[in-house]
């Protein structure tokens, strides 16, 4: 069902929405893009005059409720982020959030207390999710970053709600640009992969390889490869069991006639410091006691060359040690270069973790296409993995 299609007029909507914000000691927040990304959505319920019922986890509380993981703390933001007084369920289920939710009126807003202060709520509990589900007419998932678990809120209470679920914009803006990228491409379609090891991007890599024309490699993940290929990397990163794979990877690229660029030129450091010595010298002459920790100029200038050429592009990865400043020009150039090839037209898509925190770190996350806000989810949906949280709006 389309979300912008349903008509919530008199309907009570239950929605799922990522609200796991930081915040300080004095539990103020000190990012809220997560709160911000799912205003629209609940917005668009109480427009049409409905009434939404809104329910999140926060941190990772071990042993029932922790006033530090109170969603009760965002209460203020949420209100003014809304222009309205949100009202606050200081237990997720039970009577009280009953009898609210019972009583809200069209256009009104609940927020219920952190969800994950039931571990019912991880573990996917059926009669939790039967409680949840019994305060609402309508499900609204709008949390991607949780998407790829099977719990309680993001897959199980679907199953209470046959005609009635959907995805809201968050979900909805996730799925039309990954997709975008692995399955509606036009033209030259290119994914730059960096980051620390080669086996947390194994399976990416092996999804992407029948996708993409162009697969640029970087950042920590270089050194397994350029060993598998026989140069010297000193002592960088390295996964010596994963060699093997690497040449694996290299030969399936051959085969299907995948472009693979490694950079070609390393900026390597006497010690893992951002005071340490450094030098310029190429990938696979790396002597003994140096470690690459960013890429040359010569590997930027290629990389550029083939992003400018490019009409899709997803990143994931930075291609350096971008927190240290003598190791984040890589990563900067890079990101440089998306900007500008996006503002030519071409479709840019940043996710996962770290390349994430480098494009807000040079203030550039509205200068690309889409920077996705589910990490881990967006990973195991590149992966090819089927996330339950999308599958359970889509079974019938
Ligand atoms: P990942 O979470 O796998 O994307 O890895 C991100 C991390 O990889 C960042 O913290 C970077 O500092 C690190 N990284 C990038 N390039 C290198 C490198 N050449 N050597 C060691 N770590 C690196």
């Amino acid at each position: 069902m389309n979300f912008d299609d349903y008509n919530f007029l008199n309907k009570k909507a239950i929605v799922r929405v990522d609200f796991n914000v930081p915040l300080n000691e004095n539990f103020e927040i000190t990012d809220d893009t997560r709160m911000r990304a799912a205003i629209p959505t609940i917005k668009k319920i109480i427009n049409d005059g409905g009434s939404a019922i809104i329910m999140s986890h926060l941190g990772r509380p071990k042993n029932g409720p922790e006033n530090k993981f109170s969603l009760k703390h965002i209460v203020p933001h949420l209100s003014q982020l809304l222009g309205l007084e949100v009202k606050f369920a200081p237990d997720c289920i039970g009577n009280q959030a009953k009898e609210i939710a019972s009583k809200l009126k069209a256009g009104e807003v609940l927020l219920l207390e952190n969800l994950r202060f039931y571990k019912e709520e991880t573990n996917g509990d059926l009669q939790f999710s039967k409680e949840l589900a019994s305060m609402a007419d309508v499900y609204v998932n709008d949390a991607f970053g949780t998407a790829h678990r099977a719990h309680a809120s993001t897959t199980i209470i679907a199953g209470f709600f046959p005609n009635d679920k959907m995805f809201g914009y968050v979900i909805e803006n996730e799925l039309n640009s990954i997709n975008k990228v692995l399955n509606d491409s036009t033209g030259t379609i290119t994914a730059i992969l960096g980051g620390a090891k080669v086996s947390s991007k194994i399976s990416i890599i092996e999804n992407l390889i029948y996708k993409v024309n162009n697969l640029i490699i970087g950042g920590g993940m270089t050194y397994t490869f350029i060993k598998a290929l026989g140069g010297n990397i000193g002592s960088s990163l390295v996964e010596n069991d994963k060699l093997d794979m690497a040449l694996n990877i290299l030969n399936i690229a051959k085969k299907n006639n995948v472009n693979i660029y490694l950079p070609t030129d390393s900026i390597v450091a006497d010690k893992f410091d951002n005071n340490a010595n450094t030098k310029l010298c190429k990938v696979d002459e790396i002597e003994e006691g140096w470690m690459g920790l960013d890429i040359g100029q010569e590997s930027v200038n290629k990389f550029i060359d083939v992003i400018n050429n490019s009409d899709t592009i997803l990143w994931n990865g930075p291609m350096g040690v971008f927190e240290m400043s003598s190791f984040e020009n890589g990563t900067k150039k890079i990101a440089k270069a998306l900007v500008e090839v996006t503002k030519k037209g071409a479709f840019t898509l940043i996710g996962g973790g770290d390349s994430v925190a480098a494009i807000n770190k040079y203030n550039m996350a509205d200068k690309v296409s889409y920077v996705s806000t589910g990490g881990g989810a967006l990973l195991e949906y590149i992966e090819g993995k089927e996330l339950p949280g999308i599958a359970a709006i889509k079974s019938k």
